[in-house]
């Protein structure tokens, strides 16, 4: 059996066992704030807390940032040509509105179809309401609304420190700026010579230093997993929101299943399939850590080692996509809003659906890599549409809704993300086929075509 092989299995071992120890833990009656709670439940808790997030999210998280800059750098420095990045930019944007657009045109169909929420509007009467206090991000993202994080993207983008942006983790800055750098050092040209080896050279390293951490990833994907379901149960499918969930799910599967890998056989002429074994550690990775941006190591590293996306592509594409690409969270915030709507018996016009269309893709290119990001920009998708309702003068969806949503959040974050990075990668392959430097990259021996030893 090859190494990767066996990686691969082990993680899917690690996904599994996390499954089976998380629902035996389980605990409905558990409450953490409860002193006299049962102690071995918070120990195991801080177990499984420490592998999977501190130790192996942890690394991971800790390549972001170099790998971004010396990956985009790579990129840009390889493409050379600008009229050839410029075509590169544009069908890379092209194809995240796009298919972001269809993802949640999927969800809304899904939503009306499924009407999830329905069966809740006679026990929802307002004294019913959930208890639920928006935390300071979601009321920030609230009060800045769609203006305000346009304007949030836009600052981000032009850091007036590099330092301090890389220093905070913010990718859109490192992007940016690397971008730049990577363009005029082309235009230098002979004598940045020395630049560009070193960075290749560093990108080269941190590859490698991604292939030492997946090592580690059965057993941070087991306790990430076994944290998640041992808080959250999987009894929740069946309970008065499981409908909500299989409609978020069966989206996130006919977009991820179906649009995606036909998107990639029309546009990329390449089998959905292979590609999908070949970012098969990308998928288990961002399943387990529901983030993007912690994910992007081992996306770039599947991309370009087993998938045999060029390094220029991969390298420019796949950052981008980790920070604004989220079909999956567009999807889920399409469902979310709507299936509120229906909870409350707020009655949605064509006109306001377009409104959660078009703000939800807004929202998600404006939700970070990370965590329940898409759960704290739903809220702009609310308001939006709450304007239009009371423009109206109907009833308006309750912010205090996303308490009905929150306690399964995590789940439905783990399949989202999923779809994100599986979009982004799809992406890659695109692109690299129409605008990169049109090789046929699939004929190239790859660590997974490659003969073994
Ligand atoms: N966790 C998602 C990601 O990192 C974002 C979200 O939908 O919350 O891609």
């Amino acid at each position: 059996m090859s190494s990767r092989w066996l990686l691969t299995a082990l993680i899917l071992g690690g996904l599994i066992l996390g499954v089976v120890i998380g629902q035996l833990l389980h605990d409905p009656a558990y409450d953490a704030a409860d002193p006299s709670a049962v102690h071995a439940h918070g120990t195991a808790l801080a177990i499984f807390d420490f592998l999977g997030f501190t130790v192996f999210m942890g690394l991971l998280k800790m390549l972001i940032v170099p790998l971004i800059a010396s990956s985009v750098i790579v990129g840009v420095t390889s493409v050379g040509d600008f009229s050839r990045l410029g075509r590169m930019g544009a069908c890379t944007l092209a194809y995240y509105f796009a298919t972001m657009l269809v993802a949640v045109v999927i969800g809304l169909v899904i939503v009306s179809m499924l009407q999830p929420g329905a069966p809740l509007v006679d026990t929802l009467g307002s004294a019913a309401l959930p208890e639920y206090q928006p935390d300071e991000s979601v009321r920030a993202t609230a009060d800045a609304g769609l203006i305000g994080v346009a304007k949030n993207l836009v600052s981000q983008m032009i850091p007036t420190n590099i330092v301090a942006a890389m220093a905070k983790g913010q990718p859109l800055g490192v992007i940016t700026f690397s971008i730049f750098f990577g363009v005029v050092m082309t235009l230098v040209g002979a004598r940045a010579q020395p630049v560009t080896d070193f960075v290749n050279g560093v990108f080269e390293v941190l590859m490698k230093m991604v292939h030492a951490i997946m090592w580690l990833a059965p057993v941070g994907v087991f306790a990430l997993l076994a944290w998640t379901v041992m808080r959250i149960g999987l009894g929740v499918f069946s309970g008065a929101i499981g409908l909500y969930m299989i409609a978020v799910l069966l989206g996130l599967a006919l977009h991820g299943l179906i649009v995606l890998p036909l998107v990639l056989r029309v546009f990329g002429r390449t089998a959905p399939l292979r590609f999908l074994h070949q970012m098969r550690q990308a998928l288990m990775t961002a399943l387990a850590t529901d983030s993007s941006s912690a994910t992007l190591p081992v996306t770039l590293e599947c991309a370009t080692e087993s998938a045999g996306v060029n390094r220029r592509t991969a390298g420019f594409v796949l950052p981008l996509g980790a920070t604004i690409n989220m079909d999956g969270t567009a999807l889920y915030e399409a469902v979310a809003v709507v299936f509120m709507a229906q909870a409350f018996g707020v009655e949605l016009s064509m006109i306001q659906l377009i409104i959660v269309a078009v703000t939800a893709t807004l929202a998600a290119v404006g939700a970070a890599g990370i965590p329940s990001a898409g759960l704290v920009t739903m809220v702009i998708v609310v308001d939006a549409v709450n304007g239009s309702l009371s423009a109206a003068g109907g009833a308006t969806i309750p912010i205090a809704g996303i308490g009905l949503i929150i306690g399964v959040d995590r789940i439905l974050d783990m399949f989202r993300t999923v779809v994100n990075v599986w979009g982004d990668a799809v992406g890659a392959k695109i692109i690299d086929r129409v605008a990169g430097d049109g090789e046929a990259h699939d004929e190239r021996p790859t660590a997974d075509s490659a003969p073994i030893g």
